[in-house]
């Protein structure tokens, strides 16, 4: 196994806008690094660098220590799961998943043992006897998992693996290749759009956007300290919401203003603002972090909003609701008798609010 480097590396295709730009990345050897963003940030463009598919314009890639830039894919020892994997065609299941252990010359009797393992983990046992053209979308990638985990490389690179399941069959196999790397701990980049992927398996996330990283860190971390206003409005279901504000120093504190409502940020919030001159900042409230208050209209530090839209989701309730001309969306618990056309007092928990300079967009607190 080999951890892996990434040193300032930036890939130009054509024309000046880069799909990679300047990229700092380091994986210890055994973590799984989930690379995540939109369409186009360049997470593919990365992982076909590692691979030895794209040469860096600039930088360097060491895996296992070792600069690898010039080093064909062959000799990279890693095994990779894109989203158009190839299964050779005229071979059945079991002698796809069992080519690469054949070509290492592994005992026949260990490459059944092996094969019947993994096909018996991914749920494909019944499929060994078919060709990669009897399958379906989500089994062929199945196939194309078990082969690249039979492989045992000192690195695994996978390109959207599960984009061909089904929800259910995504989310078992979510928990299934975690399993598989507590078991087997090979340094593991898993490219992703979907958040909660990124948020579920990764030992680390790496957000890109623009072809830059925009932050990299746990995903607890990255939820509840987000770098700037991308990176907490990429994770989170619901989304955050984000309102205007205005920080105003005072000598016995900061207050912060937004909506129809004046705080004072007391304690290390408050001191850890007065260190800056910043004075229009995005406020940011996840929705669970907004509650339905028991309070009467006028009260401070209460919102009065008025109630658009219930989503009961059994456990918990999302409600959409409209203060002047700005929607919030909160996460209540379940059965809050809500109705649209309600007049409801929100609270806001001024422990977990995050302020953003309105200029930078980066997190202040
Ligand atoms: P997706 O989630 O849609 O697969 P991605 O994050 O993987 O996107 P990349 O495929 O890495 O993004 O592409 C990053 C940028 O580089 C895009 O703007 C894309 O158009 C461009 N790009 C990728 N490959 C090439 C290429 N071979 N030639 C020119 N431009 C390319």
């Amino acid at each position: 196994m080999a951890g892996i480097v990434i040193d300032g590396v930036s890939k130009y295709f054509k024309g000046e806008k880069a799909a990679v730009y300047d990229l700092d990345l380091e994986v210890e050897d055994g973590e799984f690094v989930v690379v995540v963003g939109p369409s186009g940030c360049g997470k593919t463009t990365t992982l076909r660098m590692l691979a030895g598919f794209e040469t860096p314009t600039k930088g360097t890639i060491r895996i296992g220590g070792k600069v690898v830039n010039q080093v064909p894919p062959k000799d990279r020892d890693l095994a990779m799961v894109f989203q158009n994997y190839a299964l050779f065609p005229h071979m059945t299941i079991q002698k796809n998943l069992a080519f690469g252990m054949k070509i290492r010359r592994t005992p026949r009797t260990t490459i059944k043992k092996e094969v019947e393992e993994i096909a018996g983990m991914l749920g494909i046992s019944q499929l060994l006897g078919r060709k990669p053209g009897e399958l379906s979308g989500g089994e062929r990638q199945r196939v194309a998992l078990g082969r690249a985990l039979l492989r045992r490389p000192q690195v695994f690179l996978l390109d959207e693996p599960l984009s061909n399941l089904d929800a259910a069959l995504r989310a078992q196999m979510r928990v299934e290749l975690k399993r598989i790397h507590a078991q087997y701990p090979v340094t593991t980049i898993y490219v992703t759009h979907d958040q909660v992927e990124a948020m579920t398996m990764a030992d680390r996330v790496a957000l890109m956007q623009g072809g830059r990283l925009q932050q990299i860190a746990k995903p607890e971390t990255l939820y509840e300290q987000p770098t700037n206003i991308f990176a907490a409005s990429f994770v989170g279901t619901p989304k955050i919401n984000f309102f205007p504000g205005t920080l105003r120093r005072e000598d016995a504190g900061v207050d912060l203003s937004f909506l129809s409502c004046t705080q004072r940020l007391n304690g290390s919030l408050g001191a850890k603002l007065s260190q800056f001159v910043v004075e229009d900042v995005t406020v940011g409230f996840r929705p669970e972090d907004i509650r339905l208050a028991p309070g009467t209209a006028g009260e401070l530090p209460l919102v009065s909003a008025t109630v658009e839209l219930v989503e009961p989701l059994g456990s918990e309730t999302n409600v959409v609701a409209r203060v002047m001309d700005q929607v919030i969306t909160c996460k209540f618990p379940a059965r809050t008798g809500l109705s649209s056309g309600d007049v409801i007092q929100l609270e806001f928990d001024m422990a977990q609010v995050k302020l953003f300079d309105k200029e930078s967009t980066n997190h202040l607190n």
